[in-house]
């Protein structure tokens, strides 16, 4: 522990990889992109269930106004981003499903005029519901990547005890730097997300996790909880740097010695985590009455002038490439979310949404796939101490039940295993096709 008590000892994991980390705009200040002369707003930008439109073609729209949402249990609102005419309606493939979904397009009048936004007067005075209800007005999902609705995950099951928080600020995916700049720049905005999440859940205890790789982050989040005086509260955990460190279930282990259980979440250990990015929007939501229209991007690989950006959802990933000085030599793809994690994307027409926050563009440049040499790697990076290389066999051969006995449900599709495989098998795509062969065959509830 150092000497203001605030950071505790470096943690590791035996497992996971060290991966070149690539992290070229870690030193960029966030910039803002330019707003487009469209926004395609996805109807589908979380997980669970889509939006219905609230607007129709011809309607004039403000910055911020609610245009999309649902009745359904699992689901958040989506806002207009810009000021202008609903132009129609478009399909948009949602990359994580590879599913079409509905999106409004808003042709923009150039102005950004927003709805009166409606701040808090006395934040402290709000109730549990009312700061809930913020929350899912605003739109908020985890911004980590998975876009959960945040409100359903502030409200776990009566029967759950949660005495634990984690936030979650390794970014361990390489080339991204969105979540280090926002604890650089927002980092009070972070911790006063925090705190309102504190509130609600009541934990024991509230941990940072960061990676040591950003021990300007580290030093920073130490100066503002002591400035805030919660050094007896709020600890920060250094964590060695290697992929997956930023992963639910890892943290959940090496922090607490947790193991989550197969189809589970942290909460049925006590822990609930939340990204960075998602406390600070929730203060945002909470105390400036803010709707979620945009949030940091980190904008690299083979672009000219690789950047953090502060970017309203709907804008094509074209804009952002083009004000990052375009593309250098023969790169043809763009990867969204990190090269470990992420989803291929060719069209650059494509929207960025909620759960964008890297955008590397790439040489498609795929080594060719060769058998397996029983190496073992896989096996022994897996982090969740899984048989990579038999659920790829299995799932290969169609034989799913096997994958099922073979705990592929504990897979959370890391990526890692297909990193270290000395064959180029994409062990991962095998396995995400089992799973949803047996997601697509169990009976529905
Ligand atoms: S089997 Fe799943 S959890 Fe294990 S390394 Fe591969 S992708 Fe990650
Ligand atoms: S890492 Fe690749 S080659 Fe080695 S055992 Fe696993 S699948 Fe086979």
């Amino acid at each position: 522990m150092n000497k203001s008590g605030v950071i505790l000892k470096k943690k590791s994991s035996p497992h996971g990889v060290k991966v070149p980390e690539r992290k070229l705009t870690a030193g960029r200040p966030i910039e803002r992109a330019p707003l487009p002369e469209k926004a395609v707003i996805s109807l589908h930008q979380n997980l669970g269930a889509p939006g219905e439109a609230l607007v129709r073609r011809g309607d004039r729209v403000l910055t911020g106004q609610r245009i999309g949402d649902s009745d359904k249990f699992v689901s958040a609102p989506v806002h207009a981003t810009l000021s202008g005419e609903v132009t129609g309606t478009t399909m948009v493939i949602n990359p994580p499903t590879a599913q079409p979904v509905e999106a409004l397009v808003i042709g923009s009048d150039g102005t950004d005029e927003w709805v009166q936004l409606e701040p808090a007067d006395r934040p402290e005075d709000l109730s549990a519901e009312e700061i809930l209800d913020r929350i899912r007005q605003a739109g908020i999902v985890g911004l980590g990547g998975a876009a959960f609705p945040s409100h359903i995950k502030l409200a776990p099951p009566k029967k759950a005890t949660i005495d634990t928080i984690i936030l979650n600020g390794c970014e361990c995916e390489p080339y991204a730097t969105s979540d280090h700049r926002v604890m650089l720049e927002y980092g009070d905005r972070v911790l006063s997300g925090l705190n309102i999440i504190r509130r609600l859940l009541s934990p024991q205890s509230v941990y940072i996790a960061i990676e040591d790789n950003k021990e300007d982050a580290i030093a920073h989040m130490e100066d503002l909880i002591i400035g805030m005086g919660l050094e007896e509260t709020i600890k920060i955990v250094p964590l060695e740097s290697k992929y997956p460190m930023g992963a639910e279930r890892v943290l959940t282990k090496l922090l607490l010695n947790r193991e989550v259980p197969i189809g589970g979440l942290p909460l049925d250990v006590g822990a609930v985590i939340h990204n960075v990015g998602t406390t600070k929007a929730i203060h945002e939501a909470v105390v400036e009455g803010r709707p979620l229209i945009e949030r940091v991007v980190t904008v690299t690989g083979a672009v000219k002038d690789p950047k953090n950006l502060m970017v309203r959802f709907g804008t094509p990933l074209r804009t952002l490439i083009e004000f990052c000085g375009g593309i250098v030599g023969s790169a043809n793809k763009v990867i969204l979310g990190g090269p470990m994690m992420g989803f291929a994307q060719f069209d650059l027409d494509f929207p960025t949404v909620k759960g964008t926050n890297s955008v590397i563009v790439k040489d498609d440049s795929a080594l060719a796939e060769q058998q397996c040499i029983r190496c073992g790697r896989c096996i022994e990076v897996c982090p969740m101490r899984l048989m990579p290389t038999a659920l790829a066999r299995y799932a290969q051969a169609g034989h799913y039940d096997l994958c099922k006995e073979a705990y592929v449900d504990n897979c959370f599709e890391c990526g890692v295993c297909t990193y270290a495989c000395p064959a180029n098998i994409p062990i991962v795509q095998h396995i995400k096709v089992a799973k949803r062969e047996l997601a697509r065959r169990a009976p529905r509830k």
